[in-house]
């Protein structure tokens, strides 16, 4: 069965990003609206106080706020995130190929297993670096 959930989470396609918008400050006919914002890469990950114009590329994970009503959301994802590869591709998702998605979800799956590695990793650490403190503690005591 396929988990139609865990693949909106990842924001892969455009429709989920614009669903992620639960408020945001700029209108249809702004050059920064929801839609341009989604076909950008964006996802909003604001909160109902300050933050809320957070957004985050679905590839590159890169955290953008405090957007102006002017601003187009290409240009300040290839500003800030020269190296992503949906800047590379630079066209929204109607245009895109098939394979090109699925490069896309490549480089989001690797980018979430390596930060899944590295938290485990870090916890890992902590718990060998606190048994060694404790036996240490242990043989100073003999
Ligand atoms: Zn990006």
């Amino acid at each position: 069965m396929v988990q139609t959930e865990n693949i909106e989470k990842v924001y892969l396609f455009e429709k989920d990003r614009v669903n992620s918008f639960k408020k945001w400050p700029y209108s249809g006919s702004s050059p920064c609206n929801i839609q341009k914002m989604a076909e950008a890469g964006f996802y909003w990950q604001g909160d109902d106080k300050e933050d809320e114009d957070t957004s985050v590329c679905f590839v590159c994970g890169k955290v953008l706020d405090g957007w102006e009503e002017s601003d187009d959301p290409w240009e300040e994802h290839k500003k800030h995130a020269p190296q992503c590869l949906f800047v590379k591709y630079g066209r929204p998702e109607a245009e895109m190929t098939c394979e090109e998605m699925l490069n896309l979800l490549e480089v989001i799956l690797k980018g979430r297993i390596q930060s899944s590695y590295t938290a485990l990793k870090d916890c890992l650490k902590a718990h060998i670096e606190k048994k060694r403190k404790e036996m240490t503690k242990q043989l100073s005591k003999n």
